[in-house]
């Protein structure tokens, strides 16, 4: 797999662990030491995978966060320098993929990308449309649709209803979602799925199929009757 990947980090010893590592596992990797700097990278790069140091001397890394989700959906690994809740909680809502408290064992980040790279480049045999009431979803071309009108979503909004539509009438808890959409377990944190459902189910308005809550439970997808 020769994904590219763009490593945005100002400590230079990090930077160079992180760089030989992926290099050693045969991934292209390009270096940005700035938010500035990360930004023409970006462009130039065009990358399969951004690690994103949300400690950055020009910018919050958080806000880079957000401009990029603005225009692409390439996946994001963030590096914290400590396991500060709210910023953990506000790096997810921003649609962050993972993150890694530093000190990081290298190994692990290079699994975690694979992970990433593998969940994110499309889920093999998952081409066949789902459909539930007027909603309908096409996994490959990765495009929604209520009724004949194109809807647009963000990749974890779209991983959500993906999930919703798989198990239609199946009550999801919210640690089931978080795993299977997130990719990783996050106890507690269940906010962040509260607000993805909230923007789902606002830009799917118009749906015969509504997501329910279910109290202390979680969510299902009801089909029209
Ligand atoms: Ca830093």
């Amino acid at each position: 797999m020769t994904a590219r990947i763009v490593v945005v980090e100002d400590d230079p010893s990090v930077a160079e662990l992180v760089t030989l590592y992926l290099r050693n596992a045969e991934f292209i990797v390009a270096h940005a030491r700035t938010a500035a700097e990360a930004r023409v990278k970006f462009d130039e790069e065009k990358p399969a995978l951004v690690i994103l140091d949300l400690g950055l001397p020009d910018a919050n890394g958080l806000e880079l966060l957000r401009e990029i989700r603005k225009h692409a959906d390439t996946p994001v690994l963030a590096l914290t320098a400590r396991a500060e809740d709210v910023q953990k909680i506000e790096a997810l809502e921003s649609g962050m993929d993972d993150y890694m408290t530093k000190p990081f064992n290298p190994k692990e980040l290079v699994a975690r990308v694979r992970a990433i790279l593998r969940r994110t480049s499309g889920m093999p045999g998952t081409g066949r449309m789902l459909v539930v009431g007027n909603v309908s979803i096409d996994p490959a071309r990765h495009e929604v649709h209520v009724s004949d009108r194109a809807v647009s979503l963000r990749a974890k909004e779209f991983e959500l209803l993906e999930a919703f539509c798989r198990q239609p009438g199946i009550v999801l808890t919210r640690d089931r979602l978080l795993e299977d959409v997130w990719g990783f377990a996050y106890p507690g944190e269940t906010r962040t799925v509260d607000v993805h459902v909230k923007q789902l189910r606002d830009k799917l308005a118009d749906a015969d199929a509504k997501i329910e809550t279910v109290w202390g439970v979680g969510y299902k997808l009801v089909a029209p009757t």
